[in-house]
C-alpha cells in the first residue's frame, strides 16, 4: 500500500479505473437503492479535481443509471461493460448496436422469470441481464444454471457469438466484442499513464486486469474472495474507499 501511494504521489498521469456496484458500494437487493456515500462523492471530486488524476467509472450499468449516480460529476463514465462511454457531457457507442440476438433469448429468460418469483429481467442497449438477487437464493442460483445450459446446449451463443457473465445474482447475456477490457485497451492506447490503477470485484472486472498485468505503470485490485489475475486484493468496499480517500489527499 505504501510503495502504490507512493508511485501515485510521484506520477504526473494517473488514471483510475473503477468499478461500481460491489467496489465502491455494497451490493443491494435494490439496485437503486445502492447509493454512492457523500464520503465516495466527496473522494472522488477531490480525485478529479487534482490536475494530475483522471477518474473513470466503469461499470455494467445502463447509462441512465451512471447518469442518476454520479451525472452532476466531471469525471468520465463507462456503461454497459464499455460500450458507452460519456465524454464532453454526451454518451456514445464505443460499438455498433445490434438487436438480432435478442428475441431468441428474451424467450429463454422470460420462462425462467415466470418460475422464479421476485427475478427480473433488464434489457439494456446492448445486453439482456437476468436479476435474482430479491428471489429465493436457491432457486434463483438453480434457474441461473439452467438459463446458462439453455444457451449453450442450444447454440444460441456461437450463433449469435455472444458471451455470459455470471455475476453473484445475475446472468448477463452480451456479444462478445463488448468488454471492459477492450474499451480500457483503447483509453490506454496512447500509452501516456505512469499510474493506472483498475479496481473490480467480479468476472467483468477480469478482462479489465487482464489487459492490464503486463503494464509495470498498472496495479490491479480484486476487491472480495475468489479467483482473479489481479496482483492485489482488498476485502471489502469500506478498504476501497479508504485506498481512494487517502489517494485523494495526494497533491
Ligand atoms: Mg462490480
Amino acid at each position: 500500500m505504501k510503495d502504490l501511494i507512493e508511485k501515485y504521489r510521484k506520477s504526473r498521469n494517473r488514471l483510475l479505473l473503477l468499478d461500481y456496484d460491489g467496489t465502491l458500494v455494497q451490493f443491494s437487493s435494490i439496485p437503486i437503492n445502492a447509493l454512492p456515500s457523500e464520503e465516495l462523492l466527496d473522494t472522488l471530486i477531490r480525485l478529479e479535481n487534482n490536475r494530475y488524476t483522471k477518474v473513470v467509472i466503469i461499470s455494467g450499468r445502463s447509462s441512465d443509471d451512471m447518469d442518476k449516480l454520479f451525472g452532476k460529476l466531471s469525471i468520465t463514465l463507462i456503461a454497459e461493460h464499455g460500450a458507452m462511454i460519456k465524454s464532453f457531457n454526451m454518451w456514445h457507442s464505443v460499438v455498433a448496436e445490434s438487436d438480432v440476438w435478442k428475441k431468441s433469448v428474451i424467450a429463454v429468460l422470460e420462462e425462467m422469470t415466470r418460475d422464479c418469483s421476485g427475478s427480473y429481467i433488464e434489457n439494456k442497449r446492448f445486453s439482456l441481464n437476468w436479476d435474482y438477487r430479491s428471489s429465493n437464493p436457491e432457486s434463483g442460483s438453480l434457474k441461473s444454471r439452467e438459463i446458462i445450459s439453455k444457451l449453450e446446449d442450444g447454440g444460441l451463443l456461437q450463433l449469435h457469438d455472444l458471451k455470459i457473465h455470471i455475476g453473484s445474482k445475475n446472468v448477463e447475456i452480451l456479444p462478445r466484442g463488448i468488454g471492459k477490457g477492450h474499451t480500457v485497451l483503447e483509453l490506454i492506447s496512447h500509452n501516456i499513464n505512469d499510474f493506472i490503477i483498475s479496481i473490480g470485484d467480479e468476472a467483468t472486472d477480469e478482462e479489465m486486469f487482464e489487459v492490464l498485468k503486463d503494464n509495470p505503470d498498472a496495479y490491479t485490485v480484486k476487491v472480495g474472495d475468489g479467483h482473479t489475475c489481479a496482483k492485489y486484493r482488498l476485502e471489502e468496499v469500506t478498504e476501497v474507499v479508504s485506498l481512494l480517500k487517502n489517494l485523494s489527499l495526494c497533491d
